[in-house]
């Protein structure tokens, strides 16, 4: 009995790898999830953060600014062709109110955050749409749920396609937020979101080498280096910092982009814009 069980078991995985999932023909990365999953699991995390509001405050300032970033630089980003999965991902911007954070972070399925305390340090659109270019990035390329593959295996696929336990995608979203494991990137995603932003932003009207300009204020502020707990957060999710400025700019002279930092101003920076409509109305 237990072994004819295991066979039928055993060749439901087989065929509904071969026919379900398998590999995204976008990513080309072995992902047991589909994009609804996707999709679930970033609206159960949105949940669990609307739910822990002394952790994740959502921004009630000036509504402006959120109204800003969205039709100014997210709608903007979102509308590069290269962006595949726009109208199966839900694609949210939301700002939590934290002045003390410099992260931004992106859940499964479009929602993407991004905390006061980066947009008070950045100073030039350019810059935030190089961070929400690498957010949205991540959910693009699936990198959540890709690593969860690999993470859960084929106890998950056994559960949520065999329909075991369909609470299972709950659970673990939840199990996501408490450890935060869904803000741990591999130096790989991080890599491959830098090179997606630069890719996106070449559809918009901002200066596409800008996914580096956080990297190069922090580093010329010297944060990097030192261990300031605004950044003990942002490190411990985003490594490499001073690799990834070099990478950013082998891929611009690849390119035959002008080389700009951040200090540059003129076409495809937008840094008086940047004061006048976001950073000067955060408290
Ligand atoms: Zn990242």
């Amino acid at each position: 009995m237990k072994s004819i069980k295991y066979l039928y078991v055993s060749l439901s995985v087989a065929f509904l790898l071969l026919t379900f999932n398998g590999c995204d023909s976008t990513t080309n990365a072995f992902n047991i999830f589909s994009d609804a999953d996707d999709v679930q699991l970033g609206l159960d995390v949105v949940t669990e953060i609307n739910s822990n509001p002394s952790e994740y405050p959502i921004f009630r300032g000036d509504p402006s600014v959120k109204l800003y970033i969205k039709t100014r630089i997210f709608d903007e980003i979102l509308a590069s062709p290269q962006i595949a999965k726009k109208n199966v991902y839900q694609y949210t911007i939301e700002i939590v109110d934290r002045n003390d954070v410099l992260n931004a972070f992106a859940l499964p399925g479009g929602p993407v955050y991004v905390y006061t305390g980066l947009l008070k340090y950045l100073d030039t659109e350019a810059a935030l749409a190089g961070v929400i270019g690498h957010e949205i990035a991540h959910a693009e390329r699936r990198h959540a749920t890709n690593r969860l593959t690999k993470y859960y295996g084929v106890s998950v696929l056994l559960s949520l396609i065999l329909g075991n336990n369909p609470s299972q995608i709950a659970e673990i979203a939840a199990n996501l937020f408490v450890g935060l494991a869904f803000l741990a990137n591999s130096r790989s995603d991080e890599d491959e979101s830098d090179k997606f932003s630069f890719q996106y932003l070449q559809d918009t009207r901002y200066y596409p080498g800008s996914v580096k300009f956080f990297f190069e204020k922090l580093n010329a502020d010297g944060l990097i280096t030192g261990s300031g707990s605004q950044l003990e957060t942002f490190l411990s999710t985003h490594p490499d910092p001073v690799q990834r400025i070099a990478v950013t700019n082998q891929r611009l002279q690849e390119s035959s982009i002008e080389v700009k930092n951040y200090t540059a101003s003129g076409e495809g920076i937008f840094r008086t814009e940047y004061q006048n409509n976001i950073s000067s109305k955060i408290p």
